[in-house]
Parts: structure tokens; sequence; C-alpha cells
């Protein structure tokens, strides 16, 4: 059986479809006030790029796909890619990430188009603050989403939540709480510097540790595994249904666990979430390349793909900048540490 392996020995199985740079929420963490520049249509890969490119990685050894974005229900005819995902021979898992705002809507068809599984961003329960976060989101609406997921069976249910010091890290505690009640998967991400820099500060960034101490004042966590978790860690409450994750991507350098590679919707590999470098595939496939040039570009990005990330390093010049008052957000390019706004690259 053929498999992708890095020059670490990591078997890189997972790939993370960016299908849209496009959102339907401006998430106070995620964009700048007045958005990103959308790219142009013809920049964007179509269906078939991607359905190529996946039915090509498939052939290297990738199993899992997940949809992600800017919002994936946004794109045009998304049951169509995800059908069509779905008979690619070799994929064997295919989920999403979302804000949740179109599920209510969608729920049905994209389980019986063939998605196995949503994760589902919600970092608030309380609406006046949830609609402050996302600039204008109404929880409600996301929470329908929820209801519906479930009904249509795209379980097990993950909630992802940036906790985020002085806005809504006094509810770590309820959303570990949800997993007595249900069997979500309540995941807590570390708030990186990447996305929407005049937004972040280090003193809003708040450690997995941290949140730990904080959720183990319910009970105590004890450590799950759970299949392919990839970098985030599980633990469940005693006397819980669910499992709390953490993805710790700053203070326990996940990257040892790193088993994926991201296309961008307008065609780019990143090896790396953090790291600048990008291979172009669309050009490619856009020159007439025969699928041996394209599977060569997918093995030079696994071959180029670093042991960690350096989002430390990034981090303290980071925050040297920030307080180093001359420092402006400018252009979009400059709005993460590591080059593309997390919109464009597909978090
Ligand atoms: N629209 C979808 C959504 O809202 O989930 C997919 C795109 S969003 C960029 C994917 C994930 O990235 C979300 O779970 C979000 O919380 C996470 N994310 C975005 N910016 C982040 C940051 N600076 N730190 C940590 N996670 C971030």
């Amino acid at each position: 059986m053929n498999e992708l392996q890095d020059s670490f020995f990591r078997v890189i199985d997972y790939l993370r479809l960016s299908v849209t740079d496009r959102c339907n929420l401006r998430c106070l963490y995620c964009m700048p006030v007045d958005g990103v520049l959308p790219s142009r249509h013809m920049d964007i890969l179509r269906y078939e790029e991607i359905l190529r490119v996946v039915e090509i990685a498939a052939g290297l050894g990738v199993r899992k796909v997940r949809l992600t974005g800017g919002e994936p229900l946004t794109r045009k005819n998304i049951i169509f890619l995800i059908s069509s995902l779905k008979k690619i021979k070799g994929i064997e898992d295919l989920s999403m990430t979302t804000n949740g705002v179109l599920l209510e809507r969608y729920a049905r068809e994209i389980a019986d188009a063939g998605l196995d599984r949503v994760n589902v961003r919600i970092d608030s329960f309380e609406p006046e603050r949830y609609a402050m976060m996302t600039r204008g989101g109404d929880l409600d609406t996301v929470l329908r989403g929820l209801a519906a997921a479930e009904s249509a069976g795209l379980r097990p249910l993950k909630i992802n939540m940036v906790p985020i010091r002085g806005l809504n890290d006094n509810e770590i505690r309820a959303f570990a709480e949800m997993t007595f009640h249900s069997d979500y998967h309540v995941r807590f991400i570390e708030f990186m510097p990447s996305g929407c820099l005049d937004f972040w500060s280090p003193e809003k960034y708040i450690t997995t540790d941290e949140m730990k101490k904080v959720i183990e004042t319910i009970a105590p966590l004890t450590p799950v595994r759970v299949r392919r978790n990839g970098p985030s860690k599980y633990f469940r409450l005693n006397g819980a249904r669910g499992v709390v994750g953490f993805i710790s991507a700053i203070t326990h350098h996940f990257c040892e666990d790193c088993n994926r590679l991201r296309l961008t919707a307008d065609g780019k590999l990143r090896p790396c979430l953090f790291s600048e470098t990008e291979i172009d595939l669309r050009s490619s496939l856009r020159n007439g390349a025969p699928d041996s040039e394209i599977e060569r570009l997918l093995r030079l990005s696994v071959e180029v793909k670093p042991e960690g990330h350096n989002i430390q390093g990034q981090r303290s010049e980071l925050i040297s900048k920030i307080k180093d008052k001359s420092y402006r957000v400018q252009s979009e390019s400059s709005s993460s540490a590591s080059g593309r706004p997390m919109s464009k690259i597909g978090g």
C-alpha cells in the first residue's frame, strides 16, 4: 500500500482542503474588521481540479480529507463536491470544519452526500457575546444547526472553542461540563498569533495548562485515546459521556503528531500551517501537467514539511512588534505571523 512519509518519519495521510476564502461571519480573531479581500473566482480551484488532486493524493496514501475555508458551506454546489470526494477510492474519512451558520439548512444533505462528521466552531454560548465575537452572528441559528447535524448522524459532533482572556475564558468550565450530558468532543484551541494580528496580544492568550487547571476544578481528567486524533490530546472528565480535547499549537509543540498537508482555495499546497512555504499546484493543473507532475508536487510538499513550526520565535518577534507602537497591520500579507490570514489558509 502506498504511503507518504516525510523526512521525519511522519505518515502524511490527511489533506485539509480549503474550498473558499469567503466567510459569512467576521470573527474578531480571524478576520480584520473590514474583512479580507476575497480571491477572484478564476483564482479559486474548480471542483474538477480539486477532485483530480484528491484522486492523485489518495493514490499516494491520503485517507482523510477535511473541508474548510473560509466557510465551506458558502461554496456553491458543495454537495456535489462532497459526493464526488466520497466516491474516490482510498478516502475513508470525510469531514468539515464549519461555523454552523448554514448547518440547519445543509446537515441532512451533506450527510446524505457522504460527509462523515463536522467540527463546529462556537466560542461562546452567551448570545450577546457570540454576536460580538462573530461581529453579528446569531447563536440560535448555530444551535439549530448543531441539532440538525446530530439528527443527521454527523457524529461525533466536535465543538471548537478558542478561549481568549477577558472575552470568553469564563465559559471554559461550562464548555467542558457539556460533556457530562452529551457525547460531544469539546476541543479547546490555543489562541494563535495568526489570522488577525491587530486583535491578538500575549495577554489574551491562554495556555492549555491553564485551561486544564480550570477544568480540573470540576473533576479529574483522564487521558483517553480517540481514533485518528492527530495533534489534539483528549481527556474525559470522570463520569462524562463526551471528551474534552486540547490543541496546543503553542505550548506543547504538537508537530511530532502532524499528519497533514493543506491545499488553499487558490491552489497552493502548504506543508505547515505556520510556515510561509507554499507549492503552487494551480499553475500545473491549468498548464496541462500530467498526473505524474501533480504527484511530484505532492511528494515535494511532504518532503519539505518542516520538523516543527517556529511559532514561539515568530511570537516573540510579534510581541516586540506589537509593543513597538509603530507597528501596524497594513496589509493582508502582514495580518498573520505566517503570511496569510487564517480564512485564506483554511484553519
Ligand atoms: N468557517 C469555518 C469555522 O469557522 O470553523 C472554518 C474556517 S476557521 C478559519 C477554522 C478554525 O480555525 C476554527 O475552529 C477557528 O476557531 C480556528 N481559528 C481561526 N483563527 C484562529 C486563531 N488565531 N487561533 C486559533 N484558532 C483559530
